[in-house]
């Protein structure tokens, strides 16, 4: 199986490293071409442009930052579409909008390229550790072609349907859920501490009981010791997330009010702390609010 990964950020390069695994031929490309080296160094090949990335591909896996980055690396007469051969197949890795992903699978339709989503759960250390919760969808005969190389990249693989769109969904919904959390327990972490709690007793108290799960352990134990830099999801990435589903509510007419809550906390946390914060530093401005 011949495979390239298009962008070598935080997630990318961890993923780029496993996927040598499944094809020690692999390709990679990254905007700034600099990240590409350290990939080149453990015996990947660096190409010029995503339409060079593509060209003899099976499968072109990318990993961009949000919907303009995809978008700007598919158009064009250097672009992914540009060079993926009929049959061969993309998967969008990135968290997307629901609607971009439908608007992309029609795009490579038109070619008789495949498509799939598969957008993921987990930050940059479980990328390379290969221990990612990968949520794919689309054509099923694409998505099991997809599987071995998935499943070289993560501990799991959910498939969620026929349609790409519904991964993209599934993955919003669950970053919502996870900041949520944070909101929840930065909020009874400033009550804990103003009455004089340690945070982190009450980090052991909670996740030792009721509140036992990744989410609430990974992400109290951040809280408690105020690790918000280096980032490891950064601040406005989480931002860019809030308002995908923001808007995929609004399609939908659901009413989801913390969303406006969430937005607004993270707004706060970078203009007051800058871009470079990871996006549970919200904890940080939940406790100023306190007093704390
Ligand atoms: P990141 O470290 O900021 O990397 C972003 C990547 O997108 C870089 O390769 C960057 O290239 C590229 N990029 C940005 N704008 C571009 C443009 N206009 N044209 C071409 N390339 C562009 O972000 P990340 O943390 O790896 O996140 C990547 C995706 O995974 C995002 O959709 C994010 O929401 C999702 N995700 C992240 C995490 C996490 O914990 N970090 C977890 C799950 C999912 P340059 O190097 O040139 O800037």
């Amino acid at each position: 199986m011949k495979v390239s990964v298009l962008g070598l950020g935080a997630m990318g390069s961890g993923i780029a490293r496993n996927a040598l695994r499944i094809d020690p031929s692999l390709l990679v490309w990254n905007r700034s071409a600099a990240k590409s080296a350290p990939l080149v160094a453990a015996g990947a090949h660096a190409a010029q442009s995503p339409k060079a990335a593509a060209l003899e591909r099976d499968i072109v896996l990318s990993m961009l930052a949000d919907d303009s980055a995809l978008e700007a690396v598919l158009e064009g007469p250097d672009g992914l579409l540009a060079g993926l051969a009929p049959g061969a197949l993309h998967v969008s890795m990135s968290t997307i909008a629901p609607a971009t992903a439908e608007r992309l699978g029609e795009r490579h339709r038109e070619r008789g390229q495949r498509f799939i989503a598969a957008p993921v759960f987990g930050r940059p250390d479980a990328a390379a550790a290969a221990k990612l919760f990968i949520v794919a969808a689309g054509d099923p005969a694409e998505c099991e072609r997809a599987r071995p190389l998935l499943e070289a990249l993560g501990q799991r693989v959910f498939l969620v349907g026929e349609r790409p769109a519904a991964a993209n969904v599934v993955k919003l919904c669950g970053n919502f859920m996870i900041l949520s959390a944070v909101e929840a327990f930065a909020e009874a972490m400033a009550l804990a501490r103003k009455s004089g709690v340690p945070a982190a007793q009450l980090v052991e108290v909670l996740t030792g009981s009721l509140f036992d799960c990744i989410a609430y352990r990974g992400y109290g134990s951040t809280l408690a010791q105020e690790r918000f830099r280096p980032a490891g999801f950064a601040a406005p990435l989480g931002l860019k997330d809030m308002r995908l589903v923001a808007q995929a509510a609004e399609a939908q007419r659901v009413p989801m009010p913390l969303v406006g809550l969430l937005r607004d906390h993270l707004l706060e946390t970078i203009a007051l702390e800058g871009e470079d914060i990871d996006w549970s530093a919200i904890g940080r401005t939940i406790a100023r609010h306190g007093g704390l």
